[in-house]
């Protein structure tokens, strides 16, 4: 008879400088209860919640709102961006000290949280404090604008969920001059290409992207992708190698995670986003286990570069262990985000989270959320 030694690997808990948990203002899509939830069955202990909620979290009072909400549900610890407008540079410097960091939109955008042009931009990159990230959501040309911002007030600026060889590489020529430029890819842009519906995984084996029929651009402007409608949009396979073969230009690995119910996804102008929170590390796991990347990489792009960046604290007596050998599928309905879907039903993935304490405290075991609600704490 043969004996199953299951060993864990346990790995420190993971931080996502990432996510959308829609409260205030959409929590049918996700609150902090169910995302920070959803956070713990991912094997992440620290999320870092993003401003564009209704109402935007751009001042003092916007602010309260998010952190009350999160001081009741959160399951897991966080902290909360505050958004650049056009009107809060003066304000927002003084809020630093209880946020993630300071969040600019720099492509389109709309209501509080719109920058119009590059006089907007200034200011903030004047006086926000440069001991605080900067954020940005900017896009081939605009992050090459937002680089050259950061050089000009020689300060940190941190891109946001990259998606081109165009933007990896010129952040690498970046990094080489010395300008204080990090960056994060999500998940989605490492294993989807735009084109036909992805198709599932391969788990040993060949590229772990999917084929790539139709590039960016090939789409008309304005006529929908469907579910896999994302900002930045899904790339080609061109973008995705030279993701995979940059890897070490890039600091973090962040989710992105933004839901939106199955019901919007699916009408006729389906809002962007993917859910990723519970994907993220099986889909990581997986591409180790196909060699593509390592443990060593998961921890440093998923913990230590984002602790530092983000100037975040450790968490004491804080782990995940997981089971490198399980394999399975991916089900939404297995999910603990409210949306109900997720880009990569079916996909069969190895490795699962089987267990995670935070802070001395068993936080999720076996697929159950252990966590109370309000156990999360705000690491600002
Ligand atoms: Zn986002």
């Amino acid at each position: 008879m043969r004996v199953e030694w299951n060993v864990m690997l346990k790995l420190p808990g993971l931080i996502d400088p990432h996510v959308h948990l829609r409260e205030p203002g959409a929590t049918q899509k996700e609150d902090w209860d169910s995302g920070t939830s959803a956070a713990l069955a991912g094997g992440v202990t620290m999320v870092l919640a993003m401003p564009n909620t209704n109402p935007p979290i751009f001042d003092a009072e916007t602010l309260d709102i998010a952190l009350n909400a999160a001081k009741v549900k959160a399951r897991c610890d966080y902290a909360q961006y505050v958004g650049a407008g056009p009107d809060n540079s003066d304000i927002v410097p003084s809020l630093a000290f209880k946020t993630a960091g300071l969040k600019m939109y720099l492509d389109s955008t709309f209501g509080e949280l719109r920058l119009d042009d590059m006089t907007l931009w200034q200011p903030h990159f004047e006086k926000y404090p440069k001991e605080y990230p900067i954020v940005v959501h900017a896009e081939s040309r605009s992050m090459a604008a937002a680089i050259l911002f950061a050089a000009i007030y020689d300060r940190p600026v941190h891109i946001a969920h990259i998606s081109l060889k165009e933007e990896v590489l010129l952040i690498k020529a970046a990094k080489e001059r010395g300008i204080k430029v990090t960056c994060e890819v999500c998940p989605h842009h490492l294993f989807l290409t735009a084109g036909e519906s992805p198709s599932p995984i391969a788990l040993s084996g060949g590229s772990a992207a999917t084929e790539v029929e139709a590039g960016r651009g090939v789409r008309d402007e304005g006529e929908s992708a469907g579910r896999s409608e994302v900002r930045p949009r899904l790339a080609t396979q061109k973008d995705v190698d030279a993701l995979w073969e940059n890897l070490d230009v890039i600091d973090c690995f962040a989710t992105d995670h933004a839901p939106h119910t199955l019901e919007e996804k699916d009408s006729d102008n389906p809002p962007p986003g993917f859910p990723g929170l519970e994907t993220l590390l099986p889909l990581l796991l997986t591409a180790v286990n196909n060699e593509r990347l390592t443990i060593d990489d998961i921890i440093q792009k998923s913990v230590i570069n984002p602790r530092k960046i983000f100037n975040l604290p450790e968490q004491p007596e804080t782990w995940i262990e997981v089971d490198e050998t399980a394999e399975y599928e991916i089900k939404a309905s297995e999910q603990f985000t409210r949306c109900g879907w997720t880009p990569f039903e079916g996909w069969r993935v190895k490795g699962k989270v089987k267990k995670v304490v935070l802070r001395g405290a068993e936080a999720f075991k076996d697929g159950e959320v252990l966590a109370e609600k309000g156990f999360g704490r705000n690491v600002r």
